[in-house]
């Protein structure tokens, strides 16, 4: 799936470094940076293990938030808790006037039952919509929790010599509140951050942030510019009809067979009515639950579904096609459609200038990088890099010799390989470092 580039020269040149280098004050900020993510590497899995064993649903982190705010305040940074609903915001004022860089993790699980056989696995059960569920890490928020812990350990180490400020944002509910509704005012986490101002007071230049996967190999990192990760909007589809006996359909309205038309009709919005030169589009319907009896047509079907598309453009043309479609399949046999798309997730768009100024630093800080393809999944780091310069990258976490195997995210088997950790801390920490020192040397 991915275009694999050796690094290995650059690795060998790497790993000689130390070789070269007297003192501490002759080390670049960047070797410095790669250095102190190495000798963290052990904590930042020790810190992982335990926020794996005790994942926490969105907005319910209040463990997790805990051991984040504590860190941080032990490094000697103003930290903010509470932010949103359980976030962790803290700023590390350099030693010298710059930039400030924003380094974001989220720290929610899903409602996924564990079935690994790891040592520190999770038993926890917690509310979801209402419910006690089995709570996983099965995303690794866990891992993003820990690097950005160790990140913020290495640049609180160097702060003296930074030019500029770092603000750690540690993030609720990316995948969304564990109590979820639609109600119009509340957000999944990075939306109610950036609505709140997490970007300013000071004003954030530029931010970071990483996703660990399970289908590339452990310590590689996959980037793209531009839009890279999927806009994501929740479709709801209420039709209503007449109900009747199953025998004299003619006596009603049947909702059943406008929705089995609208299910087929929806496919045409892609794939007649949409310019995928400009931008591929998904639309998918996921469930669709009417009626009670086999021998009754009901009055009302319900369906919900996901429609993901690459530009804002393209989604506002997609959503008025299926309300469209929806509307007059319905109609067409005296039903009716209220359709409802609920944008919970913009698409990530990685600034083009600055993913091609960072990117010698991410070739540095991993053994191999490569381009990644469009990803069709969805992040609120899109919130942020909307307001923001932004750039979300990919950190694999799966052993080579299982890969193509491993479980994907958000699967009950989804592992992490520990290996992975320190070149998440090395790119988060030289892309801080690098940024500030490009501005500091542009001036
Ligand atoms: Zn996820
Ligand atoms: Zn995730």
């Amino acid at each position: 799936m991915y275009r694999l580039r050796s690094r290995l020269a650059l690795f060998i040149s790497l790993s000689l470094l130390p070789a070269f280098s007297a003192s501490a004050e002759a080390l670049s900020l960047n070797d410095r940076a790669l250095a102190a993510a190495e000798q963290l590497s052990d904590k930042a899995i020790a810190w992982r293990h335990d926020i794996h064993q005790h994942p926490e649903l969105g907005n319910q982190e209040t463990r997790t938030a805990a051991l984040v705010a504590a860190h941080l305040s032990s490094l000697g940074m103003e930290v903010e808790t509470n932010v949103g609903t359980t976030g962790v915001v803290a700023w590390l004022k350099g030693g010298k006037p710059g930039p400030v860089v924003a380094l974001r993790a989220d720290m929610d699980a899903l409602p996924v039952k564990e079935a690994t056989a790891l040592p520190y696995a999770s038993n926890t059960r917690q509310m979801y919509l209402g419910n006690e569920q089995d709570v996983m890490h099965a995303c690794g928020h866990d891992a993003h929790v820990a690097i950005l812990m160790a990140t913020a350990e290495a640049l609180a180490g160097m702060r003296e010599s930074l030019p500029g400020s770092v603000k750690f944002i540690f993030q609720p509910a990316e995948e969304g509140p564990s109590d979820y509704v639609y109600d119009g005012e509340r957000y999944f986490g990075a939306r109610q951050l950036v609505a709140e101002g997490v970007l300013h007071d000071p004003a954030v230049d530029v931010i970071f942030g990483l996703h660990v996967t399970a289908a590339l190999p452990t310590g590689m990192i996959a980037y793209r510019s531009g839009p890279t990760m999927a806009s994501s909007g929740d479709l709801h589809i209420r039709v209503r009809g007449k109900q009747t006996h199953g025998a004299q359909p003619w006596d009603g309205v049947d909702p059943v067979l406008a929705s089995a038309q609208i299910v087929t009709a929806l496919q045409g919005v892609v794939s007649r009515q949409t310019d995928i030169m400009q931008a591929p589009a998904v639309v998918s319907i996921g469930t669709i639950n009417g009626g009670t009896r086999h021998n009754i047509i009901p009055d009302e079907v319900t369906m919900s579904g996901t429609v993901r598309t690459f530009n804002d453009a393209v989604q506002a043309q997609v959503n008025e096609r299926i309300k469209n479609t929806a509307e007059h399949v319905a109609a067409a046999s005296g039903a009716t459609a209220e359709v409802n798309i609920v944008q919970n997730y913009a698409t990530t768009v990685n600034d083009p200038e600055l993913t091609a100024q960072m990117l010698p630093t991410l070739r540095r800080a991993a053994w191999n990088i490569a381009e990644t393809p469009l990803v069709t999944g969805s992040e609120d780091f899109s919130y942020y890099a909307k307001e923001v310069p932004g750039m979300f990258f990919f950190l694999g976490v799966t052993p080579t010799d299982n890969l193509g195997k491993a479980a994907p995210n958000h699967s009950p088997g989804f592992l992490v390989d520990d290996q992975a950790l320190v070149t998440g801390i090395k790119a988060m920490t030289t892309l801080t470092t690098d940024y500030l020192e490009h501005v500091a040397q542009s001036q």
